[in-house]
């Protein structure tokens, strides 16, 4: 049977039901006062679904109060279709695309696409490598608008992605600029100085690679991909990771703003840190991703003064 369809991408309750089960592992709790316990549920006909009642302060409140989805007039059940379409494509979903598949307006596919993204966001901020294992830096850039691509430096933007080995997770970010002093701040503030830093021999990584157990590189103008000496010395990893990235940002992605990168970049973790490879199928994944939409309430205001 197609994982599409299940109850919960066709059927309001069942959404609702689905989202609850996620949000409140152990039973209902008032976004308003904290209470749990003394929860009702409003049973009307005339009750909107999933609306409960607190006890303790007689407020009302569904699951949407405090996440993503809140304030949105989408019905829930083509949010968890957005969501599932986000995860589980390997490159990206258009703005146009999840117009034309849920059949709701380009400008709120758009915005229900950066709040997907909002809750793609790896909230966990311990710095990779704290286990003494390796973890590969590297650099790429991102052409802001194709259209003007002579335009040299002004018109590119320095993504610096993390990759940490022993759990195969991914963390960019986006960087003011190629030098010393904003990959080195990066670099620093995002790895334990227990690991060992795997990078080119860019001479950006030389200051900082000091700061840890041990910094090893190799030598891509020279033709040296894996060490002679060491073959755990390379960047295969994280260069595997900006094949992917660099293929969606030009395919799917062309449009993209410098001001909403930091976003995109979000979404090409989530789908590598939870990848086929370390154990997450779409459907796991996607219940990931459900488990972000908590705390990442992103108005239509914050969205639009960042466009
Ligand atoms: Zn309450």
């Amino acid at each position: 049977m197609s994982v599409l369809s299940a109850p919960h991408f066709h059927n309001e309750k069942a959404a609702y039901a689905y989202v609850e089960a996620r949000v409140w592992p152990e039973g209902p709790v008032c976004p308003h006062c904290g209470c749990f316990g003394r929860i009702y549920e409003l049973k009307g006909k005339s009750t909107r679904i999933g609306v409960r009642k607190c006890g303790d302060c007689r407020k009302p409140f569904t699951v949407k109060v405090g996440t993503i989805f809140e304030a949105s007039h989408v019905p829930l059940r083509y949010w968890l279709q957005a969501m599932f379409l986000m995860a589980s494509s390997k490159k990206g979903v258009s703005a146009n695309q999840l117009h034309r598949t849920l059949g709701v307006t380009l400008k709120t596919a758009w915005f229900m696409a950066h709040r997907i993204r909002e809750a793609m966001r790896d909230g966990n901020l311990a710095p990779f490598g704290s286990d003494g294992g390796d973890v590969e830096a590297d650099e790429t850039y991102i052409i802001n608008n194709p259209q003007f691509s002579n335009r040299g430096g002004k018109n590119k933007s320095v993504v610096v992605t993390l990759v940490e080995r022993n759990s195969g997770r991914a963390k960019s970010f986006v960087a003011e600029s190629a030098t010393t002093k904003h990959i080195g701040a990066i670099v620093a503030a995002n790895i334990a100085k227990e690991a060992r830093l795997i990078t080119d021999a860019s001479n950006v990584y030389v200051g900082v690679g000091k700061t840890f157990a041990a910094h090893r590189w190799v030598n891509h103008t020279k033709e040296e991909y894996v060490s002679k000496f060491d073959p755990t010395v390379h960047t295969n990893t994280v260069e595997g990771f900006y094949s992917i990235f660099k293929r969606g940002m030009r395919g799917i992605y062309q449009h993209c703003s410098p001001k909403h990168l930091h976003r995109y970049v979000a979404e090409y973790d989530f789908r590598y840190s939870n990848r086929q490879a370390v154990g997450f199928n779409d459907v796991a994944r996607a219940d990931n991703l459900l488990a972000g939409v908590v705390g990442k309430r992103l108005t239509y205001q914050t969205a639009r003064e960042q466009a």
